[in-house]
């Protein structure tokens, strides 16, 4: 075994919050280390939002060129071409990489390619994937583990080597029929991309609902318009057995309400959910303690259970989001600097990038009832909005849920064209505690989405 090196900071793991973090504590004079096992910035530059966002793009090119004609355009017969749509998705991953790579340059942190786990308390072997061992120590270590991609225990999956998100963005020919496994965000979006590059898509839900977490106006929406679009959804379907081989052919055998069936299709895609990447890497011998799922625990200033670790990211329960791993980060800098940042009460939004996209900030009807929360309720069709007369993209709506005892707006959520950036200016009003009123008689530009937000709050009932 080598000697060990010590270094101020030892990150394991570069997802969004480890690596703004390298750069900030090396760029502040710190002697820091950043061990990596494969992906240089992380998940979501290599093998998730970006790369996902940059194929839907694609696909909804695709989508407007079919449509063409509606618009005055008319062509000549159109075609798919997936090498192509992988080159271009391949070049901004590697420029997102070479962008990285001199970040850790110009900040001064230690970029260590390989495999760690912990053989003592905050003292990691790193398995260098050019060979050979380092032993590291660190004052201060902090995990950025991430997650992967869950495959279920049904017979027959392993064997027919599913595609998960990672293979499906790598995919250079056009399945002629894939199988989804599973209705969440990842399954949803990739459904839609292929659905639009021309592939025949099932989506298997095993749920009696669709987008369980929505309030029921929201996925019945959803599920009505990715229908619209020719894609098969099963809901409260479980798969029983698969057999074949992904890209080649595979046959699915599910239990649905209506009884036994099975589907033949050339390609499955599991979706499922996430496990998180902290199994087999010694973090009992480095004193840190998982919570039930098998996710960090930790409290709100993201300090694990051993003196002078941190835990940071989906790995440690946060919401499996970029920009809250981000935000961890800032907890953990502010904290450093003698601030008192925590991750509770955080307003954290999303959108799923389905075309339209579907976003939420705040408590939603579902919620609020659970919570007992009194709330008024607003909600106007994009159809009003005139922007969306314009671009003939009128399925959808806005609703706001403000506070039956006072002003203040308390959740938002928009199925519509630009719901991800709409989203934002709810969003912005709620941290400024402004009351809806300010946001209702505000003069926004014309015609834009953001402008009915002036029609829908309109619409608040009086309290
Ligand atoms: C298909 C898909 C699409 C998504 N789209 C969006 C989106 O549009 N918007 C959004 O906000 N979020 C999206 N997400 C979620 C988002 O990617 C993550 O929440 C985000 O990347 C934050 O991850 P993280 O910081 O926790 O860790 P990650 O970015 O996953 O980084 C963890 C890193 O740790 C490394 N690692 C793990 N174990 C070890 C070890 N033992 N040794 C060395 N290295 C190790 C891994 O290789 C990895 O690089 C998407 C996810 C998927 C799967």
């Amino acid at each position: 075994m080598s000697q060990a090196e010590h270094y101020e900071i030892l990150i394991l793991g570069s997802g969004a919050a480890g690596k703004l973090l390298a750069w900030h504590m090396a760029g502040s004079g710190r002697r820091t280390a950043m061990v990596e096992r494969r992906w240089i910035g992380g998940s979501c530059p290599n093998i998730a939002c970006l790369p996902s966002k940059n194929e839907i793009w694609s696909a909804e090119v695709a989508h407007l060129v079919q449509h063409a004609a509606e618009f005055g355009t008319t062509n000549g017969p159109a075609a798919v071409n997936m090498a192509a749509v992988r080159r271009r998705k391949r070049d901004m991953v590697d420029r997102e990489i070479a962008h990285h790579l001199e970040n850790y340059k110009a900040s001064g942190t230690e970029l260590i390619m390989g495999t760690g786990r912990f053989v003592a308390p905050k003292t990691l072997e790193v398995q260098l994937n050019d060979g050979g061992t380092r032993l590291l120590t660190g004052d201060r270590v902090f995990l950025n583990l991430g997650t992967h991609a869950a495959i279920p225990n049904i017979p027959g999956l392993e064997a027919a080597r599913p595609l998960t998100h990672i293979e499906a963005l790598e995919l250079d020919y056009l399945p002629a029929h894939l199988i989804v496994l599973g209705g969440g965000y990842v399954g949803l979006e990739l459904a839609q991309a292929y659905r639009r590059f021309g592939a025949e898509v099932t989506i298997i839900e095993a749920g009696p609902e669709f987008a369980g977490r929505e309030d029921r106006d929201v996925a019945e929406t959803l599920l009505e318009m990715l229908r619209g679009e020719g894609i098969e959804v099963l809901l409260d379907t479980k798969a029983l057995r698969v057999d074949g081989r992904s890209g080649e052919s595979v046959g699915l055998v599910v239990q649905s309400p209506a009884g036994e069936r099975r589907l033949d299709a050339s390609d499955i895609l599991v979706a499922v959910g996430r496990t998180p990447n902290t199994s087999g890497i010694g973090l009992d011998r480095a004193g840190v303690a998982l919570d039930p799922r098998g996710y960090i625990a930790v409290n709100d200033r993201l300090e694990t259970s051993a003196p002078g670790v941190w835990a940071i990211g989906e790995c440690a329960g946060s919401p499996q989001f970029t920009h809250a791993s981000l935000d961890d980060f800032r907890v953990i800098r502010d904290n450093f600097a003698g601030g008192a940042r925590s991750t509770r009460n955080r307003l954290v939004p999303y959108c799923l990038f389905t075309d339209p996209q579907l976003a939420r900030v705040g408590l939603n009807e579902t919620e609020a009832a659970l919570k007992g929360v009194a709330v008024r309720l607003a909600k106007l069709p994009m159809s009003a909005v005139l922007r969306s007369r314009t671009i003939s993209e009128t399925g959808g709506f806005m609703k706001a849920l403000v506070a039956a005892d006072d002003d203040r707006i308390l959740g938002f959520a928009m199925i519509g064209p630009e719901a991800g950036e709409v989203v934002a200016v709810a969003q912005t009003a709620m941290l400024a505690g402004m009351p809806y009123t300010a946001l209702r008689d505000a003069i926004l530009t014309h015609p834009t989405m953001a402008e009915g937000l002036g029609p829908l709050l309109s619409r608040v009932p009086a309290s």
